[in-house]
C-alpha cells in the first residue's frame, strides 16, 4: 500500500495560516464577521439589523459551500457536480426547490470549473474552504435574506453585485498594505489582540520540525502572507527565533498564482520588500515568486534534478490541489474539521489514552471517536452542522455497504485526488515519530485510506 514517510522527503513545505498557526476559530470568526458588517453598514449603507445575532445561523457556517452568486443560493455538491442540499439566502431549500431552479438532474452548471482550478472565471461562484472568508459567506446569505423579506414576490435575476460589495469588505480588512498603515478592521485587531486569536505552537512542534530538518532535509515556510503580517503571526505562535526553523522564508505566496504565473522573487529583509532577485540563497527572506525558480533553487540545494517535495496546508485550492497538480509535489492537508467530526484511532499512531480531550464518546460498547484536546466544545459547534451533514459524506447519495465508505461530496473527492494524507492538526503530526509511514489515499477516488490518525467518523457504519 502507498505510504508517505517524511523522512524519503529532500524539502518539506509549510504553510502558515491554519496550518502551522493554529488560530482560535470563535473568536477569530466574530472578530472577522463583525470587520465585514461594520464595513457594510458604515460604507454601503446596510442596515445593521441584518447582521445581528450571529449565533442564529450557527448551523449555516460550514467548510467547502459553494454560494452561487447569480441565484443568491449556498450549495453542497456532490462528486459528480449533484447539489445535495442548498440554501437561498439563510432558508433551506427542498428537494423541488432545488430542481426548479437547477433543473431535474440538479447538477451544478459550472462543476467542471470547479473540478479543474476551484474558481469561478467570471466571478460568479466561489469557493469557501476557510476561516478567512467564510464569515463573508454568512454576510451574503443574510442580505440575500433581506432583500427577498422587501421584495418577496420579485424575481432577482442576479445578486453578484451584492458579493461585489462584500468583496469590498474583504480588500479593505485584508489588502496588504492595510498592516503597515494599520488601517481596516483585520490588521489593527490581530496586533493589538495577538493572543486573542492565534494559539502559541507547543515545544513538540519545534522538535518535530526540527527532526524534519535532520539528515540534509530542508524545511520552508511558503505563505501568502506578507512579510509584516507574518511577522506577527509567527513571533506570537513560535517566538522570536521563528526564523532559524526554516531554511528559506517565502512571503506574498500568492497561491495558487504561485505555480502558474512567473512573478519574481524580491528580497525581503527587516518586514521590508525590496528589489527583485536573481538567485535564491539558503536562509533567503523573499517575496512573491513562482514555483519554477524555487524547483531551480531546491536543485541546486540538494545535489538532486528532481527533488522530492512535500507541503502542508490547509487549503485545496490554495494548497493542496496547486502543489499535487501543478508543481508536482506531494501534499498533506491539515483540516480541523476532522477533529470537529470525530474519528477512530486506527493506525497505531496515537496511544488511547494520550487522546482523551473530554470529548470522546463510547459507541456500540467499541468504537471511540475521538476529538483532541485542541478543538473546544465551540469549536465544534461552529464547524460541525446538522443541515449540512458531513464534509466527507453526504448519506442522501449513500448507496454503498457499510464496509466501504467512499467519500461522496466535491470536497470529499478533492480531498482523496489533492492530498496524499489529511490530518486534523500539525500538532498530532508531531506527537508521531517522523518516520512513521502514513497510508495515503492512493489513487482510488473517494478512499478513505489517507486519513490519520484515522478514519473520520462519517465514514464508517
Ligand atoms: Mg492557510
Amino acid at each position: 500500500m502507498a505510504a508517505v514517510n517524511f523522512t524519503d522527503y529532500d524539502i518539506l513545505g509549510f504553510d502558515m495560516d491554519f496550518t502551522l498557526a493554529r488560530y482560535k476559530l470563535v473568536p477569530f470568526f466574530n472578530m472577522v464577521y463583525d470587520g465585514i458588517c461594520r464595513f457594510l453598514v458604515e460604507e454601503k449603507h446596510y442596515d445593521a439589523s441584518i447582521f445581528h445575532d450571529l449565533h442564529e445561523d450557527k448551523d449555516l457556517i460550514y467548510k467547502g459551500l459553494i454560494a452561487d452568486f447569480e441565484k443568491g443560493n449556498v450549495l453542497k455538491l456532490g462528486h459528480d457536480g449533484v447539489i445535495l442540499r442548498a440554501t437561498h439566502g439563510t432558508k433551506k431549500l427542498t428537494m423541488e426547490e432545488i430542481e426548479k431552479v437547477y433543473g431535474k438532474n440538479r447538477i451544478f452548471g459550472d462543476y467542471e470549473n470547479f473540478q479543474n482550478g476551484l474558481k469561478s472565471p467570471d466571478g460568479k461562484w466561489r469557493f469557501f474552504e476557510n476561516y478567512f472568508d467564510i464569515p463573508a459567506l454568512v454576510a451574503f446569505a443574510r442580505i440575500v435574506d433581506s432583500i427577498r423579506k422587501m421584495d418577496p414576490g420579485e424575481e432577482r435575476s442576479t445578486y453578484v453585485h451584492i458579493w461585489a460589495e462584500i468583496y469590498e469588505a474583504l480588500e479593505d480588512m485584508y489588502k496588504p498594505t492595510q498592516c503597515r498603515a494599520n488601517k481596516g478592521s483585520f490588521f489593527p485587531n490581530m496586533k493589538a489582540h495577538t493572543y486573542k486569536y492565534i494559539d502559541k505552537i507547543s515545544p513538540e512542534i519545534k522538535d518535530w520540525l526540527d527532526a524534519l530538518r535532520q539528515n540534509d532535509r530542508k524545511v520552508f515556510l511558503l505563505t501568502s502572507s506578507f512579510p509584516d503580517f507574518a511577522t506577527l503571526v509567527m513571533e506570537y505562535a513560535f517566538g522570536p527565533a521563528w526564523k532559524s526553523y526554516f531554511d528559506l522564508i517565502v512571503y506574498g505566496g500568492r497561491k495558487p498564482k504561485f505555480f502558474t504565473e512567473s512573478k519574481p522573487f524580491l528580497e525581503v529583509a527587516d518586514t521590508h520588500i525590496g528589489l527583485e532577485v536573481e538567485e535564491l540563497k539558503e536562509a533567503g527572506e523573499y517575496c512573491h515568486g513562482n514555483s519554477t525558480q524555487l524547483m531551480e533553487f531546491f536543485t541546486r540545494l540538494t545535489g538532486k534534478i528532481t527533488p522530492k517535495v512535500i507541503y502542508f496546508g490547509d487549503n485545496l485550492w490554495a494548497d493542496a490541489w496547486p502543489s499535487k497538480s501543478l508543481g508536482g509535489w506531494n501534499s498533506v492537508l491539515v483540516l480541523e474539521e476532522m477533529d470537529a467530526e470525530g474519528y477512530v484511532i486506527s493506525d497505531g499512531t496515537v496511544k488511547e489514552q494520550e487522546n482523551t480531550g473530554g470529548n470522546s464518546s463510547l459507541l456500540d460498547g467499541k468504537i471511540r471517536f475521538e476529538h483532541s484536546s485542541l478543538v473546544t466544545e465551540e469549536e465544534i459547534e461552529l464547524m460541525v452542522s446538522q443541515f449540512w451533514g458531513s464534509i466527507f459524506i453526504d448519506e442522501m447519495r449513500d448507496n454503498r455497504t457499510a464496509e466501504e465508505k467512499v467519500m461522496n461530496t466535491a470536497f470529499g473527492d478533492l480531498i482523496s485526488q489533492y492530498t496524499d494524507i489529511c490530518v486534523p492538526s500539525i500538532e498530532y503530526l508531531a506527537g508521531v515519530p517522523v518516520t512513521n509511514a502514513f497510508t495515503t489515499f492512493g489513487t482510488d477516488r473517494g478512499s478513505n485510506k489517507g486519513f490519520h490518525p484515522g478514519c473520520p467518523k462519517s465514514l464508517l457504519s
